[in-house]
């Protein structure tokens, strides 16, 4: 055995989306499968990773105080993630200009690079506990639920958006690694699973949609395939699938079947970013000639439970007082069930900036909270028609009051809950991680109340 004194420990700070977070689990596995320890603070540890965002200056500088704090406090830091691809104004790494002492720099999704980067500066232990690691990684997540990251990159180039320059194109994971690593994560009591990527509807564009093997049969790398597969195995496990980041393609039709059939959640995390032809055009969105009303309405008449989330962009560069009213108007039509709205902020290196009739700040600002003000609307009626339906609920936390869980209608951290209330028989306990069917009492515009039927 080792002696744990001597093993030497990693700090790690993660910081980002649900993607940098699938990277920090990826580096945190591999930092175990060689044996190295977790440091739970700064001065026990050998050495920081600090897992960076760079999507929105605001996170670019959360990013930017989080490396100056571990510099401090320890003074041994690598940095990954996608403000490690960032430069400057004129064009020098942009951390290592701010934070000179960093020791190493790596953009995105980079494991090979961070894992050489730690080797160098913090030797591996000796003798690695390769068994020590459970098969299904190390989760950064509560137990029940996990994110799957189906690829990396993205063949779009939406004018707001760097992604693109910072992670690369499309590169979609093998089908058969993807279904192992859910397997695994099923098996590990895995109750949900969030089905992540820039472009889920994407997947296997890459590879022409090149057919893999799954438990000897054969599947193709597509999303349809790929839904189909982990619907049914999770089926097995009786998990949830979630899908997130799925642009509206025609394509995308054939999933709504399988949400209707109970075989993945009845949810679509669909990003529009706007609804006007003129807007999404500049925007340089994806599928933006497709008729988006047209093809949610059908959705609702295929699968009348499907909840559709979504997020929009006020403001955009150029455009009008009439567009975005259009965009209300679309709103109304469509009764997206969650929806975020930002007024439109610039990204430094986007090619937006350069657009024409930047709209003032004070408009984008009203726009944003008028569409607010009109979701709010809706989304109360949405979740009024709720009241005195049963809904399966996931449970996220328990306590003396009941439980906070979430129905096939809410993912973690972005969209509502569902307060549950405690059993009535002193015998029965609501417990987290686990299923209990409510019966919806009442609702505001967020949330949903409910008893345990
Ligand atoms: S689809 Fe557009 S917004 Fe999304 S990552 Fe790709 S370029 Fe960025």
């Amino acid at each position: 055995m080792s002696d744990s004194s001597n093993t030497p420990k990693v700090g790690f700070v993660s910081l980002g989306c649900p993607k940098a977070l699938v990277d920090s689990e990826q580096i945190l596995t591999q930092l175990r499968a060689e044996g190295y320890e977790t440091a739970k603070s700064y001065e026990g540890a050998d050495l920081v990773i600090v897992n960076t965002c760079g999507f929105i200056d605001a996170a670019v500088q959360e990013s930017l105080d989080a490396i100056g704090e571990a510099l401090h406090e320890n003074g041994k830091v690598i940095v990954t993630g996608c403000l490690g691809a960032k430069k400057d104004a004129q064009g020098h790494d942009m951390i290592r200009s701010i934070h000179p002492k960093v020791l190493e720099v790596t953009g995105p999704h980079a494991l090979t690079e961070v894992m050489t980067a730690v080797h160098r500066h913090l030797p591996k232990p000796h003798d690695p506990f390769l068994d020590l690691v459970p098969a299904q990684g190390v989760k950064l997540t509560p137990k029940h639920f996990a994110y799957l990251k189906i690829s990396e990159g993205c063949n779009h180039r939406c004018s707001f958006c760097i992604i693109p320059s910072m992670r690369g194109d499309l590169v979609s994971r093998p089908i058969a690694d993807l279904m192992l690593e859910a397997e695994n994560l099923f098996k590990a009591g895995v109750k949900e699973l969030l089905v992540i990527s820039q472009d889920t509807s994407a997947y296997g564009v890459d590879v022409k949609f090149r057919v893999g093997f799954w438990n000897g049969k054969p599947v193709k790398t597509h999303m349809t395939q790929l839904v189909e597969a982990l619907g049914e195995l999770a089926r097995n496990y009786g998990a949830w699938v979630r899908l997130h980041y799925v642009y509206p393609y025609p394509h995308v039709d054939q999933i709504i079947p399988l949400m209707q059939e109970g075989i993945i959640l009845p949810y679509l995390d669909v990003p529009l970013q706007h609804a006007h032809p003129e807007v999404l055009k500049r925007m340089k969105r994806p599928a933006s000639g497709e008729k988006n009303l047209d093809r949610i309405l059908a959705w609702r008449t295929m699968c009348p439970d499907i909840t559709i989330r979504s997020t929009l962009i006020a403001g955009f560069p150029g455009e009008t007082e009439e567009q975005f009213n259009y965009l209300l108007e679309f709103l109304k039509e469509a009764e997206i069930d969650r929806l975020g709205c930002f007024a439109y902020s610039p990204v430094e290196g986007a090619t937006a900036n350069a657009l024409d009739n930047p709209v003032p700040d004070e408009i984008r600002e009203d726009r944003r909270g008028r569409v607010m003000e009109l979701q709010e609307q809706i989304s109360k009626k949405r979740l009024k028609a709720k009241v005195g339906r049963t809904l399966r609920v996931l449970l996220d936390d328990v306590n003396r009051q009941g439980g906070t869980g979430r129905s096939s209608a809410d993912a973690p951290e972005i969209d509502g809950v569902v307060y549950v209330k405690p059993y009535f028989e002193p015998h029965k306990k609501l417990l987290v991680g686990e299923f209990v069917d409510v019966k919806v009492t009442t609702s505001d515009a967020h949330d949903l109340w409910a008893e345990p039927v």
